[in-house]
């Protein structure tokens, strides 16, 4: 018996009381079953939209999805989208039902539904209502198709990354027949709106079976990013790495915290490096400014794919940086910090430590091993936050540009120089942030 939240089962018994059917159905009914917290609550009903709205008039309604059926209600317990029982008609383009038909029956509104766990519905004694064996799925962890796959992705190429996403989400495995119609049809995801696409990716990363997902079905990442396709056994021909680029990527996504900015760093981290190989005259290889190099390629991909402006920007700038050393001395680590700001520095060392996930300690017995590195770099961190004063950007000098005013320069672009160059010298260590110290330095260089 599963326990449907009391704001929920006021819409239900409201839809009841009018005379149609209504089911809790499809993700809360799958994340409910596997004793999740589901985030949120669908319900199906026989009750056409209009009906939908006349019972909830005295709610407040979003009724952006009416078209096809789907009203979605403000209750106290957040957010939830009744929709009709439906079927979707045919696709031509691949993307969008050409026109939805309400049909009277459950099943039928289920047999529509993508995944076998996402066809459940919930009936009123609270039993689970299940024609296609989604249950049984649940238990063996398996992704399927309602009914034939090479038919269902035809109709929605978007269902190819859906099953990606839950696969990864779930930690489940994606029944045979299922997985070898996705990479067959890969090439219809071509005509998929980026933002979708980019919303299904950026659920696959975060979820705990990310890494093994990308590597069982990499064609079809490929096919959304083909940068990321030159990956796939290319030799490093470095004893550090054991594995080609692709395979260590896709490992340095699950070393990664599951955010979208780091997931998305490890993925596109060594994007470059094919273009940046060369080898040594001892036949070792490099890939030298492939952080550079990568930055560049990933801006194009995120804005491609209609990644958000501050997703993009701070993954290129993590990519960027993700092949520099980890700063071994505050002065170094005073650098960072200004260049790239205290929250970039943190998200870095979580990055360094997932690219050194899977890499093998040197031969060479004067390497410091990396995990060492990051964990100096870890410590000065921490110690200079700890400091007095910690300054890493003009705004938390211990002065400010009235200060400067004040010593008698006279306002413009000489205030800014000055702050600056003060700047720069807190950075190098030869200026400590200290309003006298800096004041006295500040009415030097005013006669400069
Ligand atoms: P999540 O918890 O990740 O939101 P969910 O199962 O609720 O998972 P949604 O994308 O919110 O996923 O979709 C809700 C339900 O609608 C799904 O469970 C599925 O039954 C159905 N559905 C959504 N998108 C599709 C699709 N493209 N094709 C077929 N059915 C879909
Ligand atoms: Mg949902």
């Amino acid at each position: 018996m599963l326990s449907v939240p009391a704001h929920v089962d006021t819409l239900l018994a409201a839809l009841r009381a009018a005379g149609y059917e209504a089911y809790p159905v499809g993700g809360c009914v799958r994340d409910s079953l596997m004793g999740r917290v589901p985030a949120d609550w669908d319900i199906c009903t026989s009750a056409p939209p209009a009906e939908t709205e006349r019972i909830f008039a005295g709610y407040r309604l979003v009724e952006t999805g009416v078209k096809h059926g789907t009203v979605a209600v403000l209750t106290e317990g957040g957010l939830v989208e009744i929709t009709t029982f439906r079927t979707d008609g045919t696709y031509a383009d691949g993307r969008h039902p050409d026109r939805v038909t309400f049909v009277p029956d459950l099943k039928e509104d289920l047999a529509r539904r993508d995944f076998t766990v996402n066809a459940m519905a919930l009936a009123p004694d609270g039993t689970v209502i299940d024609p296609f064996g989604g249950r049984e799925d649940l238990r063996s962890g398996i992704i399927r198709c309602v009914g034939d796959p090479d038919t269902r992705f035809h109709e929605d190429a978007l269902r190819i990354l859906r099953a990606l996403r839950f696969a990864a989400k779930l930690d489940f495995e994606i029944d045979p027949a299922t997985g070898a119609s996705l990479v067959e049809n890969r090439a219809l995801l071509d005509r998929i709106a980026r933002e979708r696409v980019f919303s299904e990716l950026k659920g696959l990363l975060v979820g705990p079976g990310a890494g093994r997902v990308l590597r069982e079905y990499a064609p079809v990442i490929f096919q959304v990013i083909p940068e990321l396709a030159a990956e796939e056994g290319f030799d490093q021909r470095n004893p550090h790495h054991v594995h080609d680029v692709w395979t260590h990527s896709t490992m340095a996504v699950d070393a990664a915290p599951p955010e979208p900015v780091l997931r998305l760093t490890m993925l596109l981290h060594d994007v470059a490096k094919p273009p940046c190989f060369f080898t040594d005259e001892a036949g070792v290889g490099h890939f030298y400014g492939h952080g550079e190099r990568g930055a560049e390629m990933a801006d194009g991909i995120l804005r491609r794919l209609r990644c958000d402006n501050d997703t993009r920007e701070r993954v290129c700038l993590l990519i960027a940086n993700h092949d520099i050393c980890p700063p071994q001395t505050p002065r170094a680590m005073r650098r960072l910090l200004a260049k790239v700001g205290e929250d970039a520095v943190r998200q870095l060392l979580a990055c360094w430590r997932a690219d050194c996930a899977d890499r093998v300690q040197a031969v060479l017995a004067t390497d410091t091993p990396w995990e060492t590195l990051i964990g100096t770099a870890e410590r000065i961190l921490t110690e200079l936050l700890a400091g007095p004063a910690p300054c890493f950007s003009v705004k938390s000098l211990a002065v400010n540009g009235r200060d400067i005013l004040a010593l008698g320069v006279e306002k413009g672009p000489a205030v800014g120089r000055i702050l600056n160059e003060l700047f720069a010298k807190v950075v190098d260590g030869t200026l400590p942030n200290q309003r006298e110290a800096l004041l006295e330095a500040a009415s030097e260089m005013r006669g400069k």
